[in-house]
């Protein structure tokens, strides 16, 4: 064999699939060989003492959209990317925003030219649909898909963005002749509306009330009719951003009918609880997010439905609005109204961290487990794989090598992303991603950035590649 460009030894290498001490031999960016006595490389890392695993999949990340309630991105595509790299992430699969009235086509050519040249890692697109007319699902859908962009987002909640249940099976349907996926936001948008305009009467309308203005059976509810929706059709679906146990508890259901329902939670569902919101003054602002994180003994059953399988992805929602300045969450001014206030936390680059401390760390989660959620099955739903995902021979050579024992305090200060703050500011945790490398190349090492600005790579998606969800408890 010619000689390789790196050779990552002595580690302990860990997939979806297994855990085992095995050499990496990478060429062309590319895993060519696992084995012993790799032989002669241009360079070798020694891995000793680490985990090294494939490098983790955000499958789910706002960058450099569209200003939201008034709020911008405070990240563009090189601050996220560069965060998520130092975060041990090495592909991010953001969303291209449609607004109403515009082509799918010039959206994604729009973030394209956000992209390019700013990325530092690999990234593909989700398309954000908020106009499934005739034209949009006919003509435009279809030829994206052939294009590389093979899953779509739906609203059923947020103005501007909310379609109706005709409209979802219209998308349900054009997905389905087309073999896209299609990933749901379930709230439901008339309760919350309504909930809203109640809570406004009394007068006091503080960031204390928001989490009241969308509480768990708003969830529940739309989780239930995207099912629904989904299983007229006949079409798998991917519910986002999982917050209520009993919204999980419908996703368990449609599982043991043997439905095609596919679950996504995040790290705020874990950490996060609306009494984090509902502190007095502007403090909450930092932890507000949609849906709204609940209590402490929800977030004990999110984690049964991480370790049992209901969810198979678990990504940030990285939403990057600034806590201070005008620009961010106090877009609408110094004491907004709470449904003036941008939703969202940041996260892309704690995202692997926080999993890894307190699921595998404290036994509620396997490695396999943690590789599947935070790499291998968002590759294989969003067709990626077995290119990313996984460490296989043929396969990308995206790596992180974990140091399973670092102890880390997490600051923001020592984060990457152009953010002001972290919801999980102090928070210690045990395992840490020391070196990211992307394609064989070295971009993160001990606290060192070196990914040059515009080196990722856009990623076409094939169709879907599933696996029947099915949790086992
Ligand atoms: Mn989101």
């Amino acid at each position: 064999m010619a000689d390789l460009d790196l050779v990552v030894s002595g580690g302990t290498v860990v997939t979806a699939g297994d855990t085992t001490k095995c050499d990496i031999g990478v060429k062309g960016g590319r895993v060519v060989v696992l084995g012993e006595d790799l032989g002669r490389a241009a360079k070798t890392i020694d891995a000793r003492g680490k985990l090294v695993l494939p490098g983790g999949i955000d499958s789910h990340v706002h960058i450099d959209e569209y200003p939201f309630l008034g709020a911008k991105s405070a990240d563009d595509f090189a601050s996220a990317t560069r965060s998520a790299a130092c975060g041990g992430t090495t592909t991010v699969i953001p969303f291209a925003e449609q607004v109403r009235g515009r082509s799918l086509r010039s959206t994604i050519d729009e973030y394209h030219r956000k992209a390019e040249g700013r990325a530092v890692i690999d990234y593909a697109f989700h398309q954000i649909l908020v106009d499934p007319d005739e034209q949009t699902l006919g003509q435009e859908l279809p030829a994206l898909v052939e294009d590389g962009y093979t899953s779509f987002k739906v609203y059923m909640t947020y103005d501007g963005m909310a379609l109706n249940d005709r409209q979802i099976l219209n998308t349900l349907a054009a997905a389905r002749e087309n073999g896209a996926m299609v990933m749901v936001h379930a709230e439901n948008d008339h309760c919350i509306r309504w909930l809203t305009d109640r809570l406004a009467l009394s007068g006091i309308t503080d960031l204390s009330q928001y989490p009241k203005m969308a509480p768990s059976p708003v969830e529940r509810e739309a989780t239930h009719r995207a099912i629904t929706l989904g299983q007229v059709v006949d079409v798998p679906i991917l519910v986002v951003h999982v917050s209520a146990s009993e919204a999980m508890d419908q996703i368990r259901w449609a599982q043991a009918k043997g439905l095609q329902v596919y679950g996504e939670t995040c790290p705020q569902y874990l950490f996060l609880t609306a009494d984090h919101i509902a502190q007095p003054g502007w403090e909450g602002a930092k932890y507000l997010c949609a849906p709204v994180p609940r209590d402490a003994a929800n977030q004990e059953l999110i984690w049964r439905g991480l370790a049992t399988g209901v969810f198979q992805v678990f990504s940030s929602d990285h939403a990057p609005y600034r806590f201070e300045g005008t620009e961010g969450k106090k877009a609408h001014g110094p004491e907004p109204h709470f449904r003036h206030i941008s939703p969202g936390v940041p996260g892309i680059e704690t995202r692997l961290p926080l999993l890894f401390s307190e699921g595998v760390g404290k036994g509620r989660i396997d490695l396999q487990t943690f590789v599947a959620l935070t790499a291998t099955n968002a590759a294989k739903i969003y067709g990626l794989y077995p290119r990313k995902g996984t460490i296989a021979v043929g396969s990308d050579a995206d790596l992180v090598l974990w140091d399973p024992a670092r102890e880390v305090t997490i600051r923001h200060a020592d984060l990457h992303d152009a953010m002001d703050y972290t919801p999980y500011e102090g928070m210690r945790v045990k395992g840490w991603p020391v070196t990211t490398i992307s394609r064989g190349e070295v971009i993160w090492n001990d606290g060192r950035l070196s990914a040059a600005t515009g080196r990722g790579q856009f990623l076409r998606c094939a169709r879907p590649d599933l696996a029947r969800p099915r949790a086992v408890a």
